[in-house]
């Protein structure tokens, strides 16, 4: 068969409200089995497909089926022959989703242990495109309570199952049943001998689409995934590269501006680290990955397209750092892992609103991908710790200029230190692993009602700055009193010192307009909401990754909240606020006019 694939749906032809759904859907470019299944079944010829399971064969025969359908008329046109209630539901619901911009269409889903009597009035109203099990419709075609006689498609999909089950007699009654000159179309996984005696008798001509692929996903990729606030993603990142001593290492993420700042933040933090992306010339490509493949780097940040012309074996494992907008390149990245039967790491780092990329996945591989527990900050030192004491004991065997450095110790006991003191600054330094921004607890995001599966709850969301010196929530809410006006509208917090007064004097200055450098930014919550300025403090600096000192006043009334924030900062806290919660309450957020 032919190995090209196209690009878009649009280059299929498709109707607009077709494309539209499609977009809706997620379905960014078709599968390969829909690729050329989809032309071919537009054709009007008999069709087989054979491809895996999860590779997109219902809308493989879906889309055809619902272009052709004509809604002046009431007959049945389409009948698909699934194998169980369960395949018939789901098959009825993605051509539903399909069909969803498309006007008058009716969709049925006919299977035995549903109540036939309800079947029959629903049939009666006219439907277009009948979904059902071999059985019950056999037993609809009895009692003349479903008429065939319009039928122009014909779809038995997953068809290998529903000989398995005993279907086999019934089908070929159902085929025999339905009129000469209809469209026969069978999906299958398998081609095994029974499949080709009905094709044989009841195609006609048969086109053969056949999508041969390696295993989606490979059984020795550990698959993991992790829920990450977009900004704590190269420290969970990190945080994970130690935990599991990866030492060489594929990290992915969707655009060239990403990779670069990976790079360049994973460099800060003392990984040998370097990107890889279309922006770079030949020469600089191979520099990077001569570097990567003599272990001098250890960690390769790239896009997917970049990714693709690479060849790097031996990987202990792949970061998602985001994740991919298209299922097949997941499939593509974590491939690079756990070659040759050797085993490897897929680990994802999920934001909140990438979840859903992650269920399609999932849908995609027929894999479940595991949710991770993010290593806590003693974990990470724990491992250090272990691996310090590992390569110290390694170079007192290894080396053989003994005496060098063996004055050290004496050097420093002589300033006055004890040996645990020296031998800890020591590990301290080498090991690197310092307390920073990120709490354990200011990792994860928070599930919010309405997200799928109960994950595990942060205790809190606060930040365990050490520099800075002190707490940021020292500021604000304890102030509060102190800073509400009488009889004044809004509580006004302004944290930089010379302007704490300001409306002191029970004048409000709330509409004055923003200090030079600062944006002044609109919040739906106020006091209504109960919330403080300690919470907006909170979660602006938490969510946007800011300093806490550098934000400026707070203006809060009863619906609504004004705060100043550093003019280059204000998109990034557009961004990470928007859609976002502050004391769990979903919070707009705007420039102010
Ligand atoms: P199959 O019948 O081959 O087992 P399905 O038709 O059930 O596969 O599709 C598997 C999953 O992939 C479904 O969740 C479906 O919505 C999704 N899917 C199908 N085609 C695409 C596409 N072109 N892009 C993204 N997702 C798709
Ligand atoms: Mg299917």
């Amino acid at each position: 068969m032919t190995t090209e694939t196209l690009e878009t749906f649009e280059e299929l032809g498709l109707s607009e409200n077709i494309l539209k759904a499609l977009t809706e859907m997620g379905f960014s470019k078709p599968s390969p089995i829909q690729a050329q299944g989809i032309p071919a079944v537009m054709q009007g010829s008999d069709v087989i497909g054979q491809a895996q399971t999860g590779t997109g064969k219902t809308a493989a025969f879906g889309i055809p089926v619902l272009e052709r359908i004509d809604t002046s008329s009431n007959a049945v046109q389409a009948l698909v022959l699934c194998p169980t209630r369960e395949l018939a539901v789901q098959v009825s619901e993605e051509i539903g989703r399909l069909a969803k911009y498309m006007r008058g269409v009716r969709i049925e889903a006919i299977y035995g242990g549903d109540s036939i009597d309800r079947q029959i009035r629903s049939l009666k109203k006219g439907v277009h495109i009948v979904v059902g099990t071999p059985g019950r419709v056999m037993d609809h075609m009895e009692r003349k309570t479903l008429k065939f006689d319009e039928v122009r498609m014909m779809v038995l999909d997953e068809a290998d199952e529903m000989l398995d089950m005993g279907f086999r007699e019934d089908i070929e009654s159902i085929l025999a049943d339905m009129p000469e000159d209809r469209q026969t179309i069978l999906f299958s996984a398998t081609m095994s001998k029974p499949i080709m005696s009905i094709t044989k008798r009841f195609l006609n001509d048969p086109t053969l689409i056949k999508v041969v692929r390696n295993e989606l996903t490979n059984q020795n990729i550990e698959q993991v995934y992790f829920e990450v606030k977009p900004q704590a993603k190269v420290e969970v990142m990190t945080r994970l590269i130690d935990m599991h001593h990866l030492k060489s290492l594929l990290v992915f993420c969707n655009t060239k501006r990403k990779v670069d700042e990976i790079v360049e933040d994973l460099q800060l933090r003392g990984y040998a680290s370097e990107g890889i992306h279309g922006d770079l010339r030949q020469q600089q490509r191979s520099n990077v990955m001569s570097k990567f493949k003599a272990g001098v780097t250890t960690i390769l940040v790239a896009t997917d397209v970049a990714a693709r012309g690479i060849d790097v074996s031996g990987l202990d494992g792949v970061i998602n750092y985001d994740i991919p907008m298209d299922e097949e390149y997941y499939v593509h990245r974590i491939g690079r892992t756990g070659r040759a039967g050797m085993s490897g790491k897929a680990f994802s780092l999920v934001a909140r609103d990438e979840k859903y990329r992650l269920k399609s996945i999932e849908g995609y591989t027929k894999v479940k991908i595991e949710k991770g527990v993010i290593p806590s900050f003693e974990d990470i030192v724990g491992v250090r710790k272990a691996r310090f004491v590992e390569n110290i004991a390694a170079t007192i065997k290894e080396t053989d200029d003994q005496g060098l450095y063996n004055d050290v110790l004496e050097m420093l006991h002589h300033s006055g230190f004890s040996t645990e003191q020296i031998v800890g600054a020591m590990a301290q330094q080498i090991m690197g692993v310092q307390k920073n921004e990120y709490s354990d607890g200011n990792l994860a995001w928070e599930e919010r009602r309405g997200d799928r599966d109960g994950g595990r709850r942060e205790g809190g969301d606060r930040f365990e700055r050490r520099s800075s010196g002190g707490s940021r929530f020292e500021r604000g809410g304890d102030r509060r009193g102190d800073d509400r006006r009488p009889g004044g509208s809004s509580d006004r917090y302004a944290p930089r010192g010379d302007r704490r007064e300001a409306g002191r004097d029970g004048e409000p200055k709330r509409q004055s307009a923003p200090e030079a450098g600062m944006t002044r930014l609109f919040l739906s919550l106020g006091r209504k909401d109960h919330i403080m300025p300690k919470d907006i403090v909170g979660a602006i600096a938490g969510e946007a990754n800011i300093p806490g000192k550098t934000i400026g006043a707070i203006d809060i009334y009863d619906k609504f909240t004004f705060v100043d924030v550093p003019e280059r900062d204000a998109r990034a806290v557009l961004r990470a606020m928007d859609g976002n919660t502050i004391k769990g309450k979903p919070v707009q957020i705007d420039i102010a006019k």
